[in-house]
């Protein structure tokens, strides 16, 4: 990680560009502005790059792993001197206008130095466990440990809480190159920037928030982002969907808008969820070639070129597509099986059908709207999304709306553009 770092306490940095979050949208940013010319900062609040993407099991429409887009960026990124990645930091203040702001930074401790080659000899001799944040909870980690099967930097990171105990002193001795620093402290730190790419993307919706679901009470009630762990080889499973019987699925049901488009709940429509659950049947099937799938949808949503899309998934003849949003989830207590209840609106038929997995797609929440930009000036739509709000500080991706991974690129090139023409406003 040897970058020529722009960053110095009082020190003038005037064409130096920040991106703020290492997802598609700010690695696409932080690679186009580089690759111009323009010295980057690129800051993570996580131990490593990759954002909700990292987490995908497959890409629609290609269907590819998502390694193809993110192993190419971390190539740009790991060849470019241009670029320095800061990594568990986040941005504390921004004053100034374009083309002159001074940002403050707060980089949590890793507890682990920039000497770690992730031999893994500390995580082998660490019994200690923590939830892995990557699965969802799904599996356990051990407290020290480098994320994920695709983590950039692929450098070890240490619980904050496990820091704390006796056990991780004892690691210090295991490492073989002086690494494990259970010590280590925050450091703060000051830049000189011309301009600012806003790029903190999107969190799952919070199923348990939608009541009549269950999700978290009812057994195999389970949601998108977690099918998408469960499907991938290096998941909590293996790459296995089962329930959490560790039983076979026969009979899967994906409910769209889970939460979504409604006021109760989250509002608007994110756009993808539709491709995402039809993207999940091919996960399904070609794990349990005789399983039966049902989509309950309010309407399909898959614009221009994801049509064809759609019609490859409606090839599929054990797919049964339901026009409705059901009313709620029952349990089966004695099978621990979800049983889905509505109306057709096709057809005015009531349906209670029982299934052995039911898959919430839920939406994209702003990771903004908890964390707004620290800086004055800047104005939100009404769902909590970036609405542009200064020309130096420019918003792209999911902290925009809603969007794909190909719609999340193309904004982020538009967006170093930007932040190119704010630089070249600072040099006068
Ligand atoms: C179930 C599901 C399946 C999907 N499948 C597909 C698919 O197959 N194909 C497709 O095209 N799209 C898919 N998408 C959409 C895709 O996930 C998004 O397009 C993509 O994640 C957008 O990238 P981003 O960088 O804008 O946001 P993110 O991926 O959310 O990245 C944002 C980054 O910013 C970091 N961050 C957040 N806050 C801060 C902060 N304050 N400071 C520093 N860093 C911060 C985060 O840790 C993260 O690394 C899917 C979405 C869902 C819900």
């Amino acid at each position: 990680m040897a970058r020529r770092c722009v960053m110095a306490d009082g020190q003038a940095a005037s064409q130096t560009i920040l991106v703020v979050g290492g997802g598609m949208s700010g690695l696409t940013a932080a690679v186009e502005a580089a690759e111009v010319g323009r010295d980057v900062i690129l800051v993570e609040k996580r131990p490593y790059l990759g954002g909700r993407v990292a987490q995908l099991n497959k890409y629609f429409p290609k269907l590819c792993t998502p390694a193809c887009g993110l192993e190419i960026n971390y190539q740009r990124v790991r060849n470019n001197p241009r670029i320095t990645v800061l990594t568990l930091t986040e941005v504390q203040e921004i004053q100034g206008s374009e083309g002159d702001y001074t940002v403050r930074l707060r980089e949590n401790p890793r507890f682990v130095n920039e000497k770690c080659t992730a031999c893994g000899e500390c995580a082998k001799a660490c019994d200690a466990e923590v939830d892995d944040e990557f699965n969802f909870g799904l599996s356990k980690v051990k407290a020290v440990g480098n994320g994920h099967n695709m983590a950039y930097p692929n450098r070890y990171a240490m619980s904050p809480e496990f820091a704390k105990t006796p056990e991780a002193e004892k690691l210090v001795a295991v490492c073989p190159v002086g690494a494990i620093e259970p010590k280590m402290e925050a450091k703060e730190s000051t830049l000189h920037i011309s301009s600012i790419i806003w790029a903190t993307g999107w969190t799952p919706y919070d199923a348990s928030k939608i009541r009549p679901y269950g999700y978290g009470r009812i057994p195999n009630v389970t949601t998108n982002m977690r099918i998408e762990r469960m499907a991938n080889k290096f998941g909590p499973s293996g790459g296995k969907i089962v329930r959490d019987d560790g039983k076979e699925i026969k009979n899967v049901a994906f409910i769209q808008c889970a939460g979504s488009r409604d006021h109760n709940y989250l509002p608007f429509c994110s756009r993808i969820c539709c491709l995402a659950s039809m993207k999940q049947t091919t996960y399904v099937r070609e794990q349990f070639p005789d399983a039966k799938i049902t989509i309950y949808y309010i309407d399909l949503r898959a614009m221009d070129r994801y049509e064809a899309f759609q019609k490859k998934i409606e090839a599929d003849q054990g797919i049964r597509w339901i026009k409705s949003k059901p009313a709620r989830i029952d349990a089966d207590l004695e099978s621990r099986s979800p049983i889905v209840i509505g109306e057709d609106t096709l057809t005015g038929v009531r349906y209670a059908d029982k299934y052995d997995l039911v898959v919430l797609a839920t939406g994209m929440e702003p990771n903004i709207a908890a964390s707004p930009v620290p800086a004055s000036g800047m104005t939100y739509d009404a769902y909590g999304f970036l609405a542009n709000a200064t020309t130096g500080i420019v918003g792209t991706g999911c902290a925009t709306g809603p969007q794909d991974v190909s719609g999340s690129v193309q904004a982020s090139t538009a967006a170093a553009l930007k932040a190119i023409q704010s630089a070249a406003k600072a040099r006068g």
